[in-house]
C-alpha cells in the first residue's frame, strides 16, 4: 500500500482512483469487519477532496452516522466536524470509512461491538485488539493507508501492536478532542494509526495543535514533526526491566533482542523497574468508569440516537432506552462507576485513586528525569483468541502496560519489532516527557530502521 507521504503528492483524479480502490478492496474483505458500513458508496460522494483516512467511529465527520458502535446511537448524525477532522480537511487529507470498535472504546478486543466483531488480518481466530481495532485491522490490512482512534487506556497503542502497524497516543492536550465522543474526559486523547513512524509524525502533524473549543487542549506552540525528524539523534533510554521479563517468553525474547540492537546502534540503555503495576489497572479502571458513568448520562432518548418504543411515561423512557441501548460491557461500568462515586464510597475509591494517579505521574516523571525515554513491552501477549477472556477482570489485566500513559498524560507509541512463530505481530512501547513527541518520533523512528537492517 502506497503510503501517506506519497499519496499527499498524488492528483485529484488520482486519489479518486485510490478511493474507488480502496472501497472495491474493502467489500471484498467484509468479513474482516474493519469498517462499520461497507464502504461506503456514500462516503465516496461525501468524503470531499484529499488523501483517504479511516476514522473510528467515535470521532464526529459532519453529516456522517456516529455510534460509536453502539446501538444507543443508531442513526445519530454528527452535525459538526471534530477539530481533528477539520484540520485533517486543511492539510490535503479526507476522511474515508468508519472503522468499527469496542462499543464506547470499552474493551480491548473489537469483540464488544453492536456491529458484530472485527477480525485480526494476520490471523482471523485472534482478536485485533481494541477499542480501535477496526482503525488497525483496516491500516495492517491494506484497506487503509492510515487511520484515526482514540485511546483512553491504550486503544491506539494495543491494537496496533496486535495487527502490526504503528500507533501512536500524543500527550493529553496536544489532539483537540472536541467531537471525540467521550468516554473518560480525563484520560481520552485522539492518536493515529499508520503503516510507518514516518506516516504516523506527518498524519499527527496535520491534526494535533491548540483549540480553544477543548478546554483541555494545550496552549504551547507546536511545530511539526515530520519535517524535523532525525533517526541518529542517540539517546537515553530506560527499560523497565521486570515488566518485559514478566511478559509471555516469546514477547520477552524479542524484546531482549530489540534492546540489544538499540544498544548496537549507539542508544544507552539503563534499567529500573516498577513494581506497582497493581495500583495502575485498579486507580485506572475506577476513574475511567466514574467518568463514563457521568459522560454516559446524556444517553438517554431525549438528545441523541436511539429512543425505545411504546413509552408510558419519562422514567420508563429513561430505562428502556438505556436497558435496550447499551451492551453488557457498557452498563457494568455505569453501574460500577455509579457505585464509585456515590456518598458513602467516593472517598474510599474515587478519591483514593486520584491519589494512587498523583503518585503513578510522579514516579513517570521522576523516572524521565533520567532518560529521553521510557521502553517496555505493549502487551504482556500477542493476539489472543476470541472468547478466551474468562471474566471481566482478566480483560482488564490485560492492559498493564499501556494504561499508565494515559493517568500519566504522556505521550507513547508502539512499533512492530518482531513476529512469534505463529505470524503474529510483537511491538515494542516507547514513552516520552509529556509534549516531547519530536523524541518520542525520532526514538520510534530510529528503533523502526533498526528493525528493517
Ligand atoms: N482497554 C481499556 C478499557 O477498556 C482501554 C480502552 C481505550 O483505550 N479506549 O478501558
Amino acid at each position: 500500500m502506497i503510503s501517506l507521504k506519497e499519496a499527499l503528492k498524488l492528483s485529484q483524479e488520482e486519489l479518486e482512483n485510490l478511493k474507488q480502490e480502496l472501497n472495491k478492496k474493502a467489500k471484498k474483505e467484509k468479513k474482516l469487519g474493519a469498517y462499520i458500513e461497507q464502504f461506503l458508496d456514500k462516503d465516496l460522494s461525501t468524503s470531499g477532496n484529499g488523501v483517504p483516512v479511516a476514522i473510528k467511529d467515535n470521532i464526529s465527520v459532519k453529516g456522517w452516522e456516529l455510534t460509536s458502535a453502539s446501538k444507543i446511537l443508531q442513526n445519530y448524525i454528527a452535525p459538526y466536524d471534530a477539530t481533528a477532522i477539520s484540520n485533517l480537511r486543511s492539510n490535503g487529507f479526507a476522511p474515508f470509512g468508519r472503522c468499527n470498535m469496542d462499543e464506547f472504546a470499552m474493551g480491548n478486543s473489537t469483540a464488544n461491538s453492536f456491529y458484530g466483531k472485527t477480525l485480526n488480518p494476520l490471523n482471523h481466530e485472534r482478536v485485533p485488539g481494541g477499542s480501535s481495532g477496526g482503525s488497525a485491522a483496516a491500516v495492517a490490512s491494506g484497506l487503509a493507508l492510515a487511520s484515526l482512534g482514540s485511546d483512553t487506556g491504550g486503544s491506539v497503542r494495543q491494537p496496533a501492536a496486535f495487527c502490526g502497524c504503528v500507533g501512536f497516543k500524543p500527550s493529553y492536550g496536544r489532539i483537540s478532542r472536541y467531537g471525540l465522543a467521550s468516554y473518560s474526559s480525563s484520560l481520552d486523547q485522539i492518536g493515529v494509526l499508520a503503516q510507518n513512524v514516518e506516516d504516523a509524525a506527518i498524519l499527527y502533524d496535520a491534526i494535533a495543535g491548540y483549540d480553544p473549543m477543548d478546554s483541555t487542549s494545550i496552549n504551547l506552540d507546536f511545530i511539526k514533526t515530520a519535517p524535523h525528524l532525525n533517526a541518529h539523534k542517540k539517546l537515553k533510554i530506560t527499560v523497565i526491566e521486570n515488566y518485559v521479563n514478566e511478559a509471555d517468553v516469546e514477547v520477552k525474547n524479542a524484546l531482549l533482542k530489540t534492546i540489544a540492537m538499540l544498544k548496537t546502534h549507539g542508544h544507552e540503555i539503563i534499567y529500573q523497574n516498577l513494581l506497582d503495576f497493581k495500583f495502575d489497572i485498579a486507580a485506572y479502571y475506577i476513574i475511567a468508569m466514574a467518568e463514563a458513568s457521568t459522560n454516559l448520562s446524556r444517553y438517554d432518548g431525549v438528545r441523541y440516537g436511539r429512543r425505545c418504543e411504546n413509552i408510558l411515561n419519562l422514567k420508563d423512557m429513561y430505562i428502556r432506552t438505556r436497558s435496550e441501548g447499551f451492551g453488557e460491557e457498557v452498563k457494568r461500568r455505569i453501574l460500577l462507576g455509579t457505585f464509585v462515586l456515590s456518598s458513602g464510597y467516593y472517598d474510599a475509591y474515587y478519591i483514593k485513586a486520584q491519589k494512587a494517579r498523583a503518585f503513578i505521574k510522579a514516579k513517570y516523571e521522576e523516572l524521565l528525569k533520567d532518560c529521553d525515554l521510557i521502553f517496555m513491552p505493549v502487551t504482556p501477549t500477542t493476539a489472543f483468541k476470541f472468547d478466551t477472556q474468562k471474566s471481566p477482570m482478566q480483560g482488564y489485566l490485560e492492559d498493564a502496560y499501556t494504561i499508565s500513559v494515559n493517568l500519566t498524560g504522556l505521550g507513547a507509541i508502539s512499533v512492530p519489532v518482531a513476529k512469534d512463530k505463529d505470524g503474529l505481530n510483537i511491538s515494542a512501547q516507547l514513552i516520552c516527557k509529556a509534549y516531547d513527541e519530536q523524541t518520542l518520533l525520532d526514538g520510534a523512528l530510529s528503533l523502526e530502521q533498526i528493525i528493517k537492517n
